[in-house]
C-alpha cells in the first residue's frame, strides 16, 4: 500500500475504473494475442459486455484489430491482435560518443535508424536530432508519431533537467523542454539504466510476476537502474542508482565525478582499457592508445593474456559491486547491458563466482546478459513511450 502524497496526487474520476480496465485489456492483448473476446473475458475476469465495449473503442482508435483466426472445427473464431504500428515512437539513445535515433512501433521493433557522432554542445545536438527526426518521418509518412523517448548517460529530474551527467559535460540544461520545442512531440527523457530496466520489464523474457529488477549499463561509465515493486527508484534528488560512483578505493584512478576510485573506474570499459594500456605500455601492440573496447575483447579472444587479464579484472569488480546490490536489494533479475555482454562466456562465470562468494548463500537473483543485437538502450528509449500507453494510470 502507498501513502498518499498530498503534494502530488491525481483524483480518481468517474472514468478511472474504465481507464484501468482498458489498460488491463490492452495489456492482455499485448501479452497473449491472438485471442478472442471470450478468451480475454476469461483471462481478465472482466464482464463480456465490458470487454466488448472496451474492444470496440480500442478497434475504433486503431490500437487493436480483429479478424478471423484458424478454425479448429466448425466456425472460425474472430481473434484480437495488437496493432503494433498504431503508435510510432522516436527512440533516441544518446551516448557521449554516439547518438542513435530510430523510428519504432509499440512492439519496440525498429523500422529505421540512423547514428551520428554526439556534438559537444546540446544546441548542436538538438539541431542534428531535429534533422534526423524530419528525415525519418518523411521516409515513413504512414506512421503516426506519438512521442519520443530519450535514454541518456545521466540523471534527470522530474522536469527533464540534467542533474548529473559527468560523462556528457553539458551542465544542467533542460533537455526535455529543448527537444519538445524543436520537434513538437511529447518527449520523455530518462537515465539509460532506468530505461533499460523498464525495457526488461516490458519486453524481457521474464515471468509476469517479476517486479524487482536491476539494470546495470556498462560503457564509458557504469549506471544502475532500480525497479523495485514495479516502480523506478528515483531518490529524493533524482540521482538514485549512482552506485557507479561509490568509492571502492580512495587512492584509485580519478573519476569524471571529481572523486577517485569509484566503482565505475574499476568495472567499466574505460577501466579495462586503462588497465590494458598500463600492462602493455612497453612492448604492446602498436596503436593501442586508441584501442576500442571491442578490439580489447577481440584480443582477449585471440589469446592476448594482457587483454584477458584486463577483462577478468573488470569482471571481478563487476561481481564485487553486484554482490552488494544482490544482497541489499534482493532483485529477481539483474540485467547487464553493454559491449561486455559480447564476451559473457568469459566474463559471466567470473561475475557469478564473485557474487556466490560475497552475497548471502540464499541469494537467488538471476544475472542476465542483455542481447546486444536488441539494442537495449534504444529499446529502453522506446519503452518510455510504450509504458505511457499500456501502463497503469497513476492515481493517488
Ligand atoms: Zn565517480
Amino acid at each position: 500500500m502507498r501513502k498518499i502524497d498530498l503534494t502530488n496526487f491525481r483524483l480518481a474520476t468517474s472514468g478511472t475504473a474504465r481507464q484501468i480496465n482498458r489498460r488491463i485489456a490492452l495489456s492482455f492483448i499485448r501479452r497473449q494475442a491472438p485471442l478472442s473476446r471470450a478468451d480475454l473475458a476469461r483471462s481478465s475476469g472482466l464482464q463480456p459486455s465490458t470487454v466488448s465495449a472496451i474492444i470496440d473503442e480500442l478497434i475504433e482508435e486503431g490500437w487493436v484489430t480483429e479478424g478471423p483466426g484458424q478454425a479448429t472445427r466448425g466456425r472460425r473464431p474472430r481473434l484480437l491482435h495488437l496493432n503494433a504500428e498504431r503508435a510510432g515512437i522516436i527512440a533516441v539513445d544518446l551516448r557521449p560518443e554516439m547518438t542513435t535515433v530510430a523510428l519504432a512501433g509499440v512492439d519496440a521493433r525498429f523500422i529505421e535508424q540512423a547514428s551520428w557522432r554526439t556534438p559537444d554542445d546540446p544546441r548542436a545536438f538538438i539541431e542534428a536530432l531535429s534533422r534526423t527526426v524530419r528525415t525519418l518521418r518523411k521516409a515513413h509518412p504512414q506512421v503516426l508519431c506519438e512521442g519520443m523517448g530519450v535514454s541518456l548517460p545521466g540523471r534527470v529530474d522530474r522536469d527533464g533537467r540534467l542533474v548529473f551527467a559527468p560523462n556528457l559535460r553539458w551542465g544542467t540544461v533542460n533537455l526535455r523542454t529543448m527537444i519538445e520545442a524543436a520537434i513538437e512531440l511529447p518527449v520523455a527523457v530518462e537515465n539509460a539504466a532506468n530505461a533499460c530496466a523498464l525495457a526488461e520489464l516490458w519486453f524481457g523474457h521474464h515471468p509476469e510476476h517479476v517486479r524487482n529488477l536491476i539494470a546495470v549499463t556498462i560503457s564509458e561509465g557504469l549506471g544502475v537502474g532500480l525497479l523495485m515493486n514495479g516502480q523506478l527508484v528515483r531518490g529524493g534528488d533524482a540521482r538514485a542508482g549512482e552506485f557507479g560512483h561509490v568509492t571502492v578505493d580512495e587512492n584509485g584512478p580519478p573519476c569524471p565525478c571529481g572523486k577517485r576510485g569509484c566503482w565505475e573506474r574499476f568495472a567499466s570499459n574505460s577501466a579495462a582499457l586503462g588497465r590494458y594500456r598500463e600492462a602493455t605500455a612497453n612492448g604492446g601492440p602498436p596503436g593501442e592508445s586508441r584501442l576500442s573496447f571491442d578490439q580489447l575483447m577481440r584480443f582477449a579472444r585471440d589469446g592476448d593474456r594482457h587483454a584477458q587479464a584486463a577483462l577478468d579484472r573488470m569482471a571481478e569488480y563487476l561481481g564485487i559491486g553486484l554482490a552488494g546490490l544482490v544482497t541489499g536489494l534482493s532483485p529477481e533479475v539483474v540485467v547487464v547491458v553493454g559491449e561486455v555482454t559480447a564476451a559473457w562466456d568469459r566474463v559471466g562465470p567470473i561475475v557469478n563466482e564473485m557474487i556466490k562468494r560475497r552475497a548471502l548463500p540464499s541469494a537467488s537473483t538471476r544475472i542476465v546478459a542483455a542481447e546486444r543485437a536488441l539494442q537495449p538502450r534504444l529499446r529502453g528509449a522506446a519503452t518510455l513511450v510504450v509504458q505511457q500507453h499500456f501502463g497503469a494510470p497513476n492515481v493517488a
